[in-house]
């Protein structure tokens, strides 16, 4: 399932394709969207914002299509022309003169007034995001402190969109691992260096995964065909938990423990986690 670094960089590469372009044609497959369609064909497209892991594009006219991709939904970018061809009709399609961008498979997608979109429940309920450039870590440390979060175990925490927008599975073992800090830990019982280590990892961890996902899809050209592609650039981000249960940790070399915490799989090391 996409997190956050993926979701803000897949905004970044959308907003570059539709920003400032006019949508030529726009298709949905729900039949309760399709009256929408009209209402958006031959808009301009004002922005693509990243929320949590929704997207929010936003048109000239004060509509906006909510799309929240889930484990399954998956984009499609394609150069007008060069699109594939796919089993499954889109759920929702945007062309403009140069590009294609469809949505696969089960997301929630809606289109929205300007107004509306702070009631849309899944980004009333998000807490501060932990890739947007306002999010502080001081902010962050002393949330672990405050009801309802206080009480809560860290690995059930940092899954909890309400407490860090953005946040996700690979990410929550990576944080702990860079806070040196216990799954187990119950948020309110981290002192002020503890609770000051978490924020500073809620924001560096997601951030370093970000960039890597911006230079792995950084379009080089090629030099011998002169076409552009997607660079398979190697990423800077690697996992130093996720998935190595066995394997050494590497700050202390103890062995790497998998846990299924909050119904989901969880990596840590328990001689340096505390
Ligand atoms: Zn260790």
């Amino acid at each position: 399932m996409p997190e956050g670094p993926e979701t803000h960089a897949l905004a970044d590469r959308l907003r570059q394709i539709l920003v400032r372009r006019k949508i030529l044609d726009v298709g949905f497959l729900a039949p309760a969207l399709r009256k929408e369609s009209a209402a958006l064909t031959g808009q301009r497209v004002r922005g693509v914002d990243a929320r949590g892991k929704a997207l929010l594009t936003r048109f000239g006219n004060g509509l906006v299509l909510y799309t929240h991709s889930h484990l399954f939904g998956f984009w499609r970018i394609e150069a007008r022309g060069c699109e594939h061809d796919t089993a499954t009709a889109p759920r929702v399609l945007l062309r403009t003169r140069t590009h294609s961008v469809r949505l696969f498979a089960a997301p929630s997608v809606r289109v929205v007034d300007e107004r509306q979109v702070e009631t849309i429940p899944y980004l009333a309920g998000l807490g501060p995001d932990v890739l947007a450039p306002g999010t502080t870590a001081a902010t962050l440390a002393t949330r672990t402190g405050q009801p309802p979060f206080a009480r809560r175990p860290l690995a059930a925490l940092l899954l909890d969109q309400g407490f860090a927008a953005g946040m996700g599975n690979y990410l929550r073992s990576e944080v702990l691992f860079a806070a040196r800090l216990s799954p187990h830990r119950i948020a309110g019982t981290l002192d002020r260096n503890e609770a000051a280590r978490l924020g500073r990892a809620l924001l560096a961890v997601p951030r370093r995964s970000y960039r890597a996902q911006l230079e792995r899809a950084e379009v080089k050209p090629d030099l011998v065909s002169g076409k552009a592609y997607l660079a398979d650039t190697p990423s800077s981000f690697r996992f130093r938990m996720f998935e190595r249960d066995g394997e050494a940790c590497p700050r202390c070399g103890g062995p790497v423990r998998q846990e299924r915490l909050a119904q989901r799989r969880l990596y840590w090391c328990p001689h340096c986690q505390h």
